[in-house]
């Protein structure tokens, strides 16, 4: 402890960078746009002497006059002592311990700062390439400064004097709307090679341009991600796929050469046999239901992207003779299973993606009570909303899209006038032999014609 201090007071003047301060005036950041429970934080830290800052993609997103996603704070507190001053609170992490603040359902994420990669006493670990795989070395606010990635990430805004600190001109590139890395890009993409992914998330989402020097050793790095654990890349193509800019960030991956053999998730977007334009549909949708602050799931998503997949696979096991609904199921069952072995897509999605996909015949069935008990299930849904995109992509009618809306917006009696009394009956001459074919509840009946 005291010789951590030591090495922090000696270590303070051998930067003479001085930041820029910035006055409220020029940055229009005032304190009521913090929200009350990173200002309960900062406050709290600065009250028991330490230094505190919001920063990050808060400050950033406040100069360009979005609302920011959630609010992080660094400090010179270390992660016991912020722990030991909040009561709601817990550290996490290994590779980067941080502190979780809680109030009400807000989490503000605490990090204290970070030192500079030139100090070698501390508790960090490189691997052969360079990457960094543990970082627990605590600095100054000028080294935590540089240890961040993007210059437009490294702000620091005190709420109490309302200045922002600013070490590497990143309020110009914010103006400028271009993504610069800190220092030398190369060295600070093989630390970490995930930067590669969100400097590609960052310029989608905040459409900002790419530094040139910053770019260009992206082409020869990919190969880095490699080296990533396969849940951290698939946390960061979430984030992507979720930052609101999926459609165009996907395509900027493709662009810089970063998705081939080297992001599982994304050669199954890309790569789809058939299904680019259900799958670019199936992106615009995510953005706009963000856009409009409606909720979006992975599961629902990573099922739209694999539907063409599943939709090739029941058409060809039900060309080999096998009714419709073992087809589809073994068809869901095979692709899921492709799927595990390349990492691409987490099981624990497996059920809601079956679950959606196995609703979709049902909606092709609009005779008896059938369309009543699938209007009463607890996914109709998510199922009806793929079912749309299904019918937008040109797949099915879309008078079937429209008899669909009017059932839903109809009382019973008019429902009941709708239902298709001759529809499918082939279908029905099945139904008569076997009178008590299962349709339980989640399970869907055989298709009534061609998927
Ligand atoms: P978002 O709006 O997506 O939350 P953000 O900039 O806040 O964007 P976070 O992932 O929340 O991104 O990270 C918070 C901050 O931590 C970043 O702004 C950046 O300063 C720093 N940071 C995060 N990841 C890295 C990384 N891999 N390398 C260096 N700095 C990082
Ligand atoms: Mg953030």
């Amino acid at each position: 402890m005291i010789a951590k201090l030591i090495r922090r007071v000696l270590k303070a003047p051998k930067f003479g960078k001085k930041p820029r301060t910035i006055p409220l005036k020029a940055h229009g950041i005032s304190r009521d746009s913090i929200s009350p429970c990173a200002l309960k934080v900062t406050d709290t830290l600065q009250k028991a002497g330490y230094d505190a800052y919001v920063v990050g993609g808060a400050v950033r997103d406040l100069l360009l006059g979005r609302e920011p996603k959630d609010f992080d704070v660094a400090t010179n507190a270390e992660p016991e002592e912020v722990r030991a001053l909040f009561r709601r609170s817990r550290i996490i992490g290994r590779r980067f311990q941080i502190v979780h603040v809680m109030c009400g359902a807000e989490t503000i994420e605490v990090t204290t700062f970070r030192g500079s990669a030139a100090d070698e006493n501390g508790d960090r670990h490189e691997d052969e390439t360079g990457r960094i795989v543990r970082d627990n070395v605590f600095g100054t606010l000028e080294e935590d400064a540089a240890r961040r990635d993007f210059t437009v990430n490294a702000l620091y805004y005190d709420p109490s004097s309302q200045e922002v600190r600013d070490y590497h001109d990143g309020v110009n590139d914010v103006r400028e709307k271009r993504l610069r890395m800190i220092g030398d890009p190369e060295k600070r993409f093989r630390e970490d090679p995930v930067r590669m992914l969100r400097a590609v998330r960052f310029a989608a989402k905040l459409d900002f341009h790419i530094d040139p020097a910053t770019r260009a050793p992206v082409a020869k790095l990919g190969d880095l991600l490699q080296h990533v654990p396969g849940a951290r890349l698939f946390d960061e193509m979430l984030k992507l796929l979720f930052s609101g800019h999926a459609l165009r960030g996907v395509h900027q991956l493709r662009a810089e050469g970063l998705h081939h053999g080297l992001l599982p998730l994304l050669d199954t977007i890309l790569e789809q046999p058939g299904g680019e334009r259900f799958v670019s549909l199936a992106l615009k949708n995510t953005d706009q239901r963000i856009a409009q602050d409606k909720p979006v799931s992975p599961a629902f998503l990573f099922a739209t992207l694999l539907w063409h997949e599943v939709l090739a696979a029941w058409r060809s096991l039900e060309a080999q003779g096998m009714k419709p609904f073992p087809a589809l199921s073994q068809a869901m069952n095979d692709v899921l299973a492709a799927q595990e072995k390349k990492l691409a897509i987490p099981r624990r999605f497996d059920a809601t993606m079956k679950e959606i996909w196995s609703m979709q015949p049902r909606f092709q069935m609009r005779s008896g009570q059938r369309p009543f008990r699938l209007i009463e299930h607890p996914r109709f849904r998510a199922a009806y909303d793929f079912f749309m995109l299904r019918c937008e992509s040109g797949e099915l009618e879309m008078d079937l899209l429209r008899w669909w809306d009017d059932f839903i917006d109809a009382d019973n009696a008019q429902r009941e006038a709708m239902l298709v009394r001759d529809e499918a009956p082939a279908k029905k001459r099945k139904r008569r032999r076997k009178p008590n074919a299962k349709a339980t509840e989640g399970e869907a009946p055989p298709a009534p014609e061609e998927p």
